[in-house]
């Protein structure tokens, strides 16, 4: 066994670059809660941090008062997501000039979950934009913004086949797209397998893996049943008895995440995008193993030695 295969090189950090996924609080505990993971994980510097849309607007707001506290109170440079769902045009280009007026440049964009709820068909606005490829075109027509898009390493439930969600991901890629965002996976290979096809297909923005730390089992695997992700025997194992035990389902589930991190950097992955649910300490500690320190943390050690 080389049991030193994943130890950290004083490099990675150098090399490593995150970003952190918030969604927009329903409450004032909820609120509370997202500040402090803000404020933990800001010293970290991410490259960006989004901000999630719910389906048909319904967050709309709530995204745009988040988004605005992040540019207004921290020196993290917000993305915000935008869906198509249950929206004209002109509503969309309307919600993307509030968010250019505020000062964001960065955008998610998404056509997003049908309306009536995953599983069902989607069906677009009549005067809407069909699709995250649509969305992108007209957000590039709108303003010079980065564009995040999503990408399915398991493929888009929707979507027939892969080739279809290729044609997609192309489609998104030559509107404009600077990055997709992958769906969360659990195993390393089928992303691997997949960026290779995108290669093959002719997509060449970066795809960068959606790291999903795994805060409650339960609810992630009826999660990935969902939105099709697959989740291992191997991992299922791993959480199997801890159901009432929160303490070592919290150190199980960041040995899970950074083993996959660290993985992914040795196949030679130099972005991550978080999928933090508003908590910090996953992050925070799965981070520090791939060098990305806040500097009191590096600070402390160098006083330390
Ligand atoms: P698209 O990229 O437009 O399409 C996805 C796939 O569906 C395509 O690859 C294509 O193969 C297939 N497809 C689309 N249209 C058709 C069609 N007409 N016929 C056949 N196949 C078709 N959801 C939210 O509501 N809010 C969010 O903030 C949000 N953030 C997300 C962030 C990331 C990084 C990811 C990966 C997902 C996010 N989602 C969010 C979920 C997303 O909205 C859903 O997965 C949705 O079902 C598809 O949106 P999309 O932009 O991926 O769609």
């Amino acid at each position: 066994m080389n049991q030193f295969r994943f130890s950290r090189r004083p490099d990675i950090g150098d090399k490593v670059r995150v970003s952190f996924e918030f969604f927009p609080p329903k409450t004032d505990e909820m609120e509370a809660r997202l500040w402090d993971t803000v404020t933990r994980l800001e010293p970290l510097k991410p490259k960006f941090v989004s901000v999630t849309y719910g389906a048909g607007g319904s967050t709309r707001e709530r995204t745009a008062r988040t988004v605005k506290r992040i540019l207004n109170e921290t020196t993290l440079t917000p993305a915000a997501h935008m869906t198509c769902v249950d929206a004209a045009r002109h509503e969309v280009d309307a919600v993307v000039r509030e968010f250019a007026e505020m000062g964001v440049k960065r955008f998610v964009a998404l056509r997003g979950d049908p309306a009536a709820g995953v599983g069902t068909a989607y069906r677009p606005h009549p005067d809407g934009y069909a699709n995250g490829a649509e969305l992108v075109g007209a957000l590039k027509d709108a303003g010079d913004f980065d564009i995040s898009v999503s990408a399915y390493p398991e493929k888009h439930p929707e979507s027939p086949d892969f080739a279809t969600d290729f044609d997609m991901l192309k489609r998104k890629a030559d509107n404009g797209a600077t990055r997709a965002i992958t769906q969360f996976f659990f195993d390393n290979d089928l992303y691997e397998r997949y960026v290779e096809k995108a290669r093959r297909a002719g997509i060449y923005i970066p795809i960068v893996p959606g790291i999903l730390p795994v805060h409650n089992f339960t609810q992630v695997a009826n999660f990935s049943a969902r939105c099709g992700a697959l989740v291992p025997a191997w991992l299922a194992e791993r959480f199997e008895g801890l159901h009432n035990d929160p303490q070592t389902h919290a150190l199980v589930a960041s040995a899970v995440a950074a083993e996959q991190v660290l993985d992914l950097v040795e196949r030679g992955v130099s972005d991550f995008h978080f999928y933090t649910m508003n908590r910090a300490d996953l992050v925070f500690a799965i981070c520090h193993m791939i060098g990305i320190r806040s500097h009191e943390a590096e600070a402390a050690g160098s006083a330390a030695a």
